[in-house]
């Protein structure tokens, strides 16, 4: 049985999630900001960290990685493509701070590419249009996916910051569309939902 902790931080309440099974090897998605949070969630569930998963390079997402890494150490995953926005100057926004690039990313991961941890197998959906590498992470055999900020309960990611598609996401959202209604969806920001009640009620799709 999988267990999971959603906690909406920052100005942006950007959501950062953990999820696991085996407690010596939990996931941990978008440390975005304020790692004391994190790392006393991680730590009342008596958690070792197996994976730290970036959905997309923006600060809200990303901004407290090193600082979890310095307690916790993990591999992070990061699509490639948005590795120069990622830890470039310009991705900051006070009270954010531009993130030095962790000694642990991983950038080897590209579309349909899986990763087992902890008694979990995520699959790793490329899915550009709101960044040119963000990715929405599968569950399969708990129903249930990581969306970042490429699809929310009832809206979708912005497309106009740098690097953003509206092409792109479209074929993106197409492609998320295939999954089955039962996918539960946790979502960058924002309420959780599922890939069904957004096939009925969300505009986008
Ligand atoms: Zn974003
Ligand atoms: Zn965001």
């Amino acid at each position: 049985m999988m267990n999971k902790v959603v906690l909406p931080l920052g100005v942006y309440g950007a959501n950062c999630v953990i999820l696991w099974k085996d407690p010596q090897q939990a996931w941990l998605f978008d440390p975005g900001y304020d790692a004391g949070t994190i790392l006393a969630a991680l730590k009342k569930e008596d958690l070792k960290l197996g994976v730290i998963v970036l959905t997309h390079a923006h600060f809200d997402h990303i901004s407290a990685v090193n600082t979890v890494l310095a307690d916790q150490p993990a591999p992070v995953y990061l699509h490639a493509a948005d590795v120069p926005m990622a830890f470039s100057p310009m991705n900051q926004m006070p009270p954010y701070a531009s993130t030095k690039k962790p000694a642990s990313l991983d950038i080897t991961k590209g579309d349909g590419d899986t990763l087992t941890c902890g008694g979990l197998t995520g699959t790793f959906l490329h899915t550009p249009g709101h960044t040119p590498g963000s990715w929405c992470i599968r569950f399969e055999a708990e129903n249930l996916m990581v969306t970042g900020d490429t699809l929310f309960a009832g809206s979708i990611g912005r497309t106009d910051f740098p690097g953003g598609s509206m092409d792109q996401m479209e074929a993106s959202l197409a492609r998320l569309k295939q999954l089955p209604d039962v996918t539960r969806i946790i979502c960058g920001h924002g309420l959780e939902s599922t890939l069904g009640q957004e096939k009925k009620t969300n505009p986008y799709l």
